[in-house]
């Protein structure tokens, strides 16, 4: 059984995605078309990502599961409805933010207070670069300062490899913290690192295709967690668990 945490419906690339998918994985969660419409999506422009989802999820909903994409730089008003709105009435388990606003920002907080309240799990990007950095984009240190204030909610900060060691050791007194398998090169070293550090309840398989070969990222995990134990939590079990499935 594999459950890929970390997917994307782009549009463009969508035949490739969904081949991708069905050589690799046996359910997935779908964190919708994040750059639609640029880098800083309105809430109309939100509300059309996720009905996406949802149409592209529904077609198979015991194997396809839908996030709620949100961009905190739009009303609170307009997220909370958002965000209500889909996981209450339509079942979305998660809610994904991406590069709008770095992650420590206070603005944050009342987002997050509602998300305890609908019991779901964050997926957040997360990237240590030193160029090309969208003004909004979060590091590891970012997402500890979320992770301090909101301790009741899980929080996935994705892109293991990205983050690097140095983000993985920052999370790693953090019980709400996980992180997953996608991000950068698919070097198997860095897994090791965060099994020995994290241990694998905190490991989530994903392989964010199609920014990245599915088939090569699920290489990673196999070539590299040898334990069926810690394989099982981190191909299906950990996903299963966060999203109460
Ligand atoms: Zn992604």
């Amino acid at each position: 059984m594999i459950f890929d945490f970390h997917t994307h419906n782009f549009r463009k690339t969508l035949p490739e995605t969904v081949i991708a998918l069905e050589n690799t994985a046996d359910s997935f969660l779908c964190l919708g078309d994040v750059f639609a419409f640029g880098a800083d999506p309105s809430a109309e422009e939100i509300h059309k990502i996720n009905d996406d989802v949802l149409e592209y999820t529904s077609c198979d909903s015991s194997h396809r599961f839908a996030a709620c994409f949100i961009n905190p730089c739009n009303s609170v008003d307009s997220c909370i409805g958002e965000m209500r709105f889909r996981v209450l009435k339509q079942g979305f388990k998660a809610i994904k933010f991406e590069v709008n606003l770095p992650c420590s920002d206070p603005a944050m907080t009342p987002l997050m207070r509602e998300i305890a309240r609908l019991k779901v799990p964050v997926v957040h990007h997360c990237w240590r670069k030193s160029a090309d950095r969208c003004p909004g984009e979060s590091f590891p240190e970012d997402v500890v300062v979320l992770a301090k204030r909101n301790p009741d909610v899980n929080i996935v900060m994705a892109h293991i490899s990205s983050c690097g060691y140095l983000g993985v050791a920052q999370i790693a007194p953090l019980k709400n913290v996980y992180t997953d398998t996608s991000g950068g090169v698919p070097e198997g070293s860095i897994l090791e690192y965060a099994l020995a550090l994290l241990g694998p309840e905190r490991i989530l398989y994903g392989s964010d295709v199609p920014c990245r070969s599915a088939a090569s990222q699920l290489g990673r995990v196999l070539g590299t967690v040898k334990s069926r134990r810690a394989r099982e939590l981190i191909l299906y079990k950990n996903a299963e668990r966060l999203l109460g499935l």
